[in-house]
């Protein structure tokens, strides 16, 4: 079993859908297929845009449905011959008319709950399976449509839903149709209570791995419009090249920490069942990509990937009343939790003064709340200082496993930056040493990342091309 992944922009358009296909049909035909897809490019954000305006009370919600319709029927019209439209314009159409009766439902009642959201969210992937599937179809490829719905089962957590993987795996060995060919929306899935929900933005990169976990693929394929994962974000940094290799775990730092060409909750099924995956790119097909495995060729290249996540915040807590006082963190940490925030980054002060944490900027104030609530008494009492959120600000981490027990790499780091004014607000690293994180002002990150890819990749790159 072979499960590919097509990306945003790789079903943007008719051109794109033709290229999917060539890479379809130039695997081997006797090897059962799973071709999960995202949305066509921009639609998920249309689809949010819909919404919002429906919930405003904005009758222009119709514009957007119009906007949804034409860039489908586009890429029928191009990819089906006209003879046999008909009936998956239809399909298009009716798939429309009931979104326009959700959206309906949403500017007359002015009701917007996030079962909604996810609700109208998930046509974008509807909209797009459909129209691969046909399009597989009329060119020589038959195949099943699936809907990931019946498969894919998740808690109530409309928006970024937690997969029951045990149910999920369970439906997908039993149910899935024999056919040897088949196409699946991602991003899409079911509560317990039968409900639409979705897995997160990005999310089709995991729909895809749980495919292929539950199936025991022998290999998943994520495209996309880049030759692979980066050394680091190819948008921030010119310089920047596709890695040959990683490690499960360097890619999922890697991910974590802002390389969105792979969602980060997509090696956790990948790694039990030691399914590889290869990140590559749907416009130039010859190119390698990157192959990610539980045991990637030895590599000179101590730092594999430097990521960089932008709109962080950092909260710090700080005071006398922390030195020495057992289970203020743990306080703090449940205060944080409860209200479901990420932590993406945690540093205490060896005088335990302080304990400073990197989250998302959109969780900032709720944070700082949810801690002045848990500390009010102390700080009632001047035990601890008002808790201080600095916005905004980057985090920039180095990945690879090569650091691990090598000295030096995070004394380069630093003084590179520090001999370039660049002030770091934090530093963590972690206990596996497999990563060095910095959280700096977002106004210094793009430069930092540019100079620590100098540092750790260029000459490294000019070597290699001496050889070459
Ligand atoms: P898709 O729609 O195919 O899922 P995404 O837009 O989610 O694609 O991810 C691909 C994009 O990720 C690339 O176009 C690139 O700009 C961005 N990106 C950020 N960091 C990296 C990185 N380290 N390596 C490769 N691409 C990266
Ligand atoms: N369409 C969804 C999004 O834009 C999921 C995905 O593309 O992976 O977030
Ligand atoms: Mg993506």
């Amino acid at each position: 079993m072979l499960v590919l992944k097509f990306g945003g922009t790789s079903v943007a358009n008719a051109e794109a859908i033709r290229q999917l296909i060539s890479i379809v049909g130039a695997k081997d035909a006797s090897e059962r297929k799973i071709v999960v897809v995202s949305a066509m490019s921009k639609v998920t954000d249309l689809l949010i845009t819909l919404y919002q305006k429906a919930s405003a009370h904005d009758p222009a919600y119709q514009e957007v449905i119009q906007t949804l319709e034409t860039k489908h029927m586009q890429a029928i019209e191009e990819l089906v011959p006209m003879s046999q439209q008909i009936e998956i314009k239809g399909k298009i159409k009716l798939i429309l008319r009931e979104l326009e009766d959700v959206t309906k439902g949403v500017y007359l009642l002015d009701e917007l709950s996030d079962s909604t959201r996810a609700r109208v969210m998930a046509y974008g992937e509807l909209l797009s399976s459909a129209l691969v599937s046909v399009a597989l179809q009329h060119h020589g490829l038959p195949n099943v449509l699936l809907d990931s719905r019946e498969y894919i089962q998740t808690d109530a957590n409309f928006l970024n839903a937690k997969v029951n993987l045990k149910e999920t795996y369970r439906r997908m060995q039993n149910q899935l149709p024999e056919a040897s060919l088949m196409v699946a929306p991602g991003f899409i899935s079911r509560s317990a209570e039968g409900k639409t929900t979705v897995l997160g933005r990005g999310g089709s990169d995991y729909t895809a791995s749980l495919y292929a976990a539950a199936m025991q693929a022998d290999l998943l394929e994520i495209w996309s419009d880049v030759d692979g994962m980066y050394t680091t974000d190819p948008r921030k940094a010119a310089a920047a090249y596709s890695i040959e290799e990683l490690s499960y775990e360097e890619a999922m730092e890697l991910a974590y920490f802002g390389a969105k060409v792979l969602y980060p909750p997509t090696i956790a099924p990948l790694v039990a069942a030691k399914i590889p995956l290869v990140l590559k790119n749907t416009f130039n097909p010859s190119h390698k990509g990157t192959l990610i495995s539980a045991t990637p060729a030895p590599s000179a290249q101590h730092v594999k990937g430097i990521s960089c996540i932008d709109h962080m915040a950092v909260l710090t807590v700080s005071g006398s009343g922390m030195v020495g006082v057992p289970g203020v963190a743990m306080r703090l940490f449940k205060a944080v939790a409860t209200e479901n925030i990420n932590i993406y980054f945690i540093t205490q002060s060896s005088s335990e003064q302080s304990i400073t944490l990197g989250l998302a900027e959109a969780d900032g104030q709720k944070a700082v709340q949810a801690i002045s609530q848990e500390f009010a008494d102390d700080m009632a009492q001047g035990l601890l200082n008002p808790v201080s959120l600095e916005t905004p600000m980057s985090i920039v981490a180095l990945v690879g496993n090569g650091m691990i027990k090598q000295p030096g790499i995070a004394g380069k780091a630093f003084s590179l930056l520090g001999d370039n004014e660049i002030n770091i607000r934090a530093i963590a690293q972690g206990a596996t040493e497999r990563i060095i994180s910095v959280v700096l002002s977002t106004q210094d990150a793009h430069r930092a990342v540019n100079l620590l890819h100098d540092r750790f990749f260029l000459p490294v790159k000019e070597t290699e091309e001496a050889f070459a």
